[in-house]
């Protein structure tokens, strides 16, 4: 085979390939890779394309936009295309570009952008004639779109009348719709309930929401909208600019991003791209990248546009959330209460900005639902902070090698039956603290920073206790000497002192960190404070019966459940009378005085405060009756910073919420 027919054939491949994966995305909602497999054959395509320009054909989806429109909706044929956007991926590549704009435009001055985020969502036009939303369509191939107008009624951010003065006889508004990633989760989760399909992510569900022929069920779906142009105008004077557009467009009462700025060179565009990826995993929504346009609209004429995208525009792609590996095994982790959780050890591969390994799969109906097998190629995502999850199975590339996971019957940690209870979806190991896993786990709870804050006893040097047979249980890390510690592997005498040092101050505590680190199944930090304040002698919290428990705020039927089972069983009463021996102790927890200012509200701590940690601060808020939460959003009442607060005080700027300074944090504090 000749070197020409060989790349004729690989084009040949890719288009198909690109076409098939386009079909599924854009006409089915299902897309069956991750972005990032689609963009790296799309690259390939183009590439092929451009150095042997003979294998260029005006149907290859390098020239064209998106996919067919569904023949289940009307057909609406765009008054002007409405087009895809050329991608970089690095700053490299952005500067070429502006190079490119500059050579086109004769100039070499440096040019002024718009910049906003490239939201993940689908694209819409909706037409408003004197005013009046008459139409809205999908891109669908940019030339004709499919008619979803009862639809987009339903999406309480459009407006269904533009308001102000200068409304056109006719005008287009474009931009994207999409969905929130908190609706995501929770649209996801009543799926689930309701045995109906869970969605990839939330650019997919926003996309299914939309292009529904029951606009009741789009009504149902949190869906929202960002516009970022002007598309038709009729009977008005395009405006000079897109930042220009963009305040018209506001004034008509249609939502635009807040994060829209105008930017002139290159460096600007940079700490812009920077400043926004590192507040990606705030937004409450999804994007993909920045989107950079000439602001001036004469210089957008001059430079116009090529077969699927304008000149004038660049998408500046982040890193992938989701990306494509195998699944090389399944393995069963068993944590502090005995359940068995399968991990998925993947072929390692680069998401999210780190190297992922391992997947949790959650438990085994979980598996089942996927289907996710040994040898799979699957899709993992990893947005932010989350723990990186299997979201899809690539049917098409199952080997015929494939295994099917079987949760073992014995715990693989120390051999005891694996019990599964009628109604529970998690598989427990019946040995409780004879089982090493779950004993080494507990340990870990025990001195964890929200527990008992032990300073230097990590993860590693409890499993070493563990395995030395020095402890077995929490009580015995009390009567480990400096010189059984010092025995260990890496460590020294001194930092054996400052541990033993470190378990005598803990013994001072507070009966809510006290019932938290018992590790009684589903008691988290708020359920053990309401315990504490309600229950302030442990020994009538012992004896209470879950009938009575239930009683407290925070308490409902299963956890009440736990407690009581939990302070019943002979092994757990002994610990705690151990612990008690020596020397455990509190003073005794009163009902906090319900300070006016902050009862109720809702509080958000950021940045590093100078008079006393955060976690204190966190504490001696709660016990005021405040709320105190980790993210910003609506419902936040005040953030407080400390030294350095970053994106949360952003976040808290951009919400509108009070912002006040440790100063009035010591005022609520000191209170009385
Ligand atoms: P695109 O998403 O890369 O860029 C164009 C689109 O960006 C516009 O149509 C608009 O909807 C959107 N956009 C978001 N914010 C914007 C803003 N502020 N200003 C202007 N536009 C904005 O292009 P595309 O042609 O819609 O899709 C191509 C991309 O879709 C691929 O790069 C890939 O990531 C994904 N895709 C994936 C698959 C798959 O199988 N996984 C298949 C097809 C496409």
């Amino acid at each position: 085979m000749t070197i020409s027919t060989e790349l004729a054939r690989r084009a040949a491949t890719l288009r198909e390939q690109i076409n098939h994966y386009n079909y599924l995305y854009y006409v089915a909602d299902n897309p069956e890779v991750p972005d990032a497999e689609y963009d790296r054959l799309f690259r390939e395509l183009q590439q092929l394309e451009q150095n042997n320009p003979e294998l260029l054909s005006p149907d290859s989806p390098t020239q064209r936009v998106g996919g067919q429109p569904l023949d289940k909706f009307d057909e609406v044929e765009h008054a002007l295309p409405m087009l895809s956007l050329d991608n970089v991926f690095d700053e490299k590549e952005l500067s070429a570009f502006d190079k490119r704009v500059r050579e086109w435009l004769n100039s070499d001055q440096p040019q002024t952008y718009a910049a906003e985020p490239k939201l993940d969502g689908l694209a819409i036009s909706i037409r408003y004639e004197n005013g009046v939303l008459v139409q809205a369509a999908t891109r669908g191939d940019g030339a004709r779109g499919e008619d979803v107008t009862s639809n987009v009624r339903t999406i309480r951010s459009v407006p269904l009348k533009l308001h102000g003065e200068a409304i056109p006889a006719v005008v287009e508004v474009r931009g994207e719709i999409f969905m929130p990633k908190d609706g995501f989760e929770k649209l996801n989760k009543s799926q689930l309930e309701n045995n109906k399909k869970v969605f990839v992510n939330p650019r997919n569900a926003a996309a299914g929401s939309l292009r529904q022929l029951n606009s009741k069920i789009t009504a149902s779906r949190p869906l929202e909208i960002y516009c970022y142009g002007i598309g038709y105008l009729e009977g008005m004077e395009r405006p000079e600019s897109h930042s220009q557009a963009m305040q018209q467009i506001a004034d008509w009462g249609c939502r635009i991003s807040p994060e829209l700025q105008t930017l002139t060179g290159l460096e600007a565009c940079y700490d812009y791209i920077q400043q926004l990826a590192e507040r990606r995993d705030s937004l409450s929504y999804d994007i993909d990248g920045v989107v950079f346009k000439i602001d001036d609209t004469a210089l957008q004429d001059r430079l116009g546009f090529v077969s699927r995208a304008p000149r004038w525009a660049i998408a500046y792609k982040f890193p992938a959330q989701e990306e494509m590996t195998t699944v090389e095994d399944i393995e069963i982790q068993v944590g502090r209460t005995g359940a068995l959780t399968p991990v998925a050890r993947l072929k390692p591969v680069f998401v999210g900005g780190v190297t992922v390994s391992n997947a949790t799969l959650h438990n085994e109906d979980e598996i089942r639902r996927k289907d996710v097998r040994i040898g799979d190629t699957v899709i993992v995502r990893r947005a932010g902070d989350v723990i990186p999850e299997v979201v899809k199975v690539i049917t098409s590339k199952r080997p015929d090698t494939v295994r099917e996971f079987e949760m073992p019957r014995q715990c693989p940690v120390c051999g005891s039956d694996v019990e599964r209870e009628e109604g529970e979806a998690v598989s427990r190991c019946s040995g409780g603290l004879f089982c090493g896993a779950q004993r080494k786990e507990a340990i870990k709870h025990f001195a964890s920073r929200k527990a008992l804050d032990i300073d230097g006893l990590g993860d590693k040097l409890v499993e070493q206790l563990v395995d030395a047979e020095l402890i077995k249980d929490v009580a015995d890390l009390f009567k480990l000497t400096a010189e059984e510690i010092a025995g260990l592997d890496r460590m020294g005498k001194k930092s054996a002192e400052n541990l033993v040092n470190a378990l005598q101050a803990a013994k001072e505590t507070r009966l809510p960190r006290f019932l938290y680190a018992l590790g009684i199944r589903e008691v988290g930090e708020a359920t053990a404070r309401s315990l504490a304040l309600n229950y302030p002698d442990l020994d009538s919290l012992m004896q209470a019966r879950a009938d009575s428990l239930i009683e407290i705020e925070d308490v409902g039927p299963v956890v009440a459940h736990h407690i009581e089972t939990f302070f019943q069983q002979s092994h757990n009463r002994e610990v705690i009378e151990r612990l008690l021996a020596v020397g455990i102790n509190w003073p005794r927890e009163e009902r906090a005085q319900v300070n006016a200012a902050v009862s109720g509200k809702t509080i958000v701590l950021t940045g590093t405060l100078e008079q006393m940690s955060r976690s204190e601060a966190k504490e001696k808020l709660l016990a005021l009756g405040a709320k105190v939460s980790g993210s910003v959003s609506k419902k936040t009442d005040y953030v407080v910073t400390g030294a350095d607060a970053g994106s949360k005080l952003t976040k808290a700027e951009s919400l509108g919420i009070e912002v006040v300074g440790e100063d009035t944090l010591m005022q609520w504090l000191t209170q009385e």
